[in-house]
């Protein structure tokens, strides 16, 4: 058995180059419940840098905000689609379509989620745009429908999905970084669904929602969403290094957090803006 991966912190300041490091590096722009506070956003994050993970509200202007180009995102990665997880999908299409002339050459940015909706909320967001009307605007992207189960090979990325519990249908992602091999899950929104737990084995983090804060909800097939002890369970069965809660109540995410620690000890609950580096 190969040297057990370790997560580290970054600094704040030490950003500005994520994108050259070696490790891989998730960069939180989100994470907080469907209708953030000021200065907040909804759950979303990058992988180092090239690959947004749901949009949130407004997440071309949180990437600005922490020293990123949006430029640069070759893939986004919806797990559902729920309004809070793809808002921000027409300021990504917006911004490209502005700045298309930086990256001429540039192949289409892949936009990935769920085969029942993705199309449907794509050409959506390009009629919000209104891009057959001005057709400067014009933006390439392509379409990726994934059906849970499937897996996806991107040049630095590989992913598996699996099926989550929640109203429509739910991709809970898995990515492998190629280049270091460090795995990490996304569950989007669920209930507990211990399918979930073998889906994550022995990733280094699992980036669990618990928008029931606290407590796990008395009956939770009916909104398909989870609370700290149910995203605490699934990194205990998985087996996983760390666990991060998001998309909890903010006036309870700290309860929430210490709460989950008590099942699984390893869990913490990160902040917008905060980096979190996965060595080789
Ligand atoms: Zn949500
Ligand atoms: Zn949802």
């Amino acid at each position: 058995m190969g040297a057990r991966q370790k997560i580290c912190f970054l600094p704040y300041d030490s950003q500005e180059d994520i994108v050259a490091k070696t490790n891989t590096k998730i960069t939180f722009l989100g994470t907080a419940t469907v209708v953030p506070t000021a200065g907040h956003d909804t759950a979303s994050f990058l992988i180092n840098g090239r690959h947004l993970v749901d949009t949130g509200w407004y997440a071309v202007i949180k990437m600005l905000n922490y020293g990123f180009n949006p430029m640069d995102l070759d893939t986004v990665f919806i797990s559902h689609c729920h309004h809070d997880h793809y808002i921000g999908l027409p300021h990504v299409i917006f911004y490209h379509s502005m700045r298309k002339k930086e990256r001429p050459d540039r192949p289409p940015v892949k936009i990935v989620g769920p085969a029942e909706d993705i199309q449907l909320v794509t050409d959506m967001a390009r009629d919000f745009l209104q891009i057959d009307r001005f057709s400067l605007m014009e933006c390439n992207v392509e379409v990726v429908p994934i059906v849970p189960g499937e897996s996806l090979e991107l040049d630095d990325l590989h992913v598996e999905t699996c099926s989550t519990i929640h109203p429509v249908q739910g991709l809970c992602y898995r990515f492998t970084d190629k280049k270091t091999q460090a795995s990490f899950v996304y569950t989007g929104d669920t209930a507990y669904h211990p399918p979930i737990a073998d889906h994550a084995r022995g990733a280094s983090l699992l980036i669990h929602e618990a928008s029931h804060g606290p407590k796990s909800p008395a009956d939770p097939g009916v909104w398909g969403h989870a609370g700290a002890p149910d995203a605490a369970r699934i990194a205990q069965l998985a087996g996983v290094e760390q666990l991060a809660l998001i998309h909890c109540p903010e006036p309870l995410a700290q309860q929430s957090v210490t709460t989950a620690q008590q099942i699984f000890p390893n869990t913490f609950l990160p902040e917008d803006g905060q980096t979190i580096e996965i060595p080789k």
